[in-house]
């Protein structure tokens, strides 16, 4: 899982590039952050992971505006 916490806050941090969101004050809105921002969770074996919407781009090799 890759919300991190540096106190007081709930930083998302992307397990790809480390590129990290702006800190929330509660889990539950980083995840939304997260989802906001346009980052996937997925399943890595017993783990999660996240993927910033940069990461998936470079991975999918489109963007939106195509
Ligand atoms: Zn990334």
């Amino acid at each position: 899982m890759s919300i991190e916490r540096h106190w007081p806050y709930f930083v998302p941090v992307c397990d790809c590039c480390e590129k990290q969101l702006p800190g929330e004050e509660s889990f539950r809105n980083a995840v939304r952050a997260k989802l906001d921002a346009g980052w996937e969770s997925r399943r890595d074996g017993d783990d999660w992971e996240d993927i910033c919407a940069d990461c998936l781009f470079e991975e999918k090799g489109y963007g939106r505006d195509q």
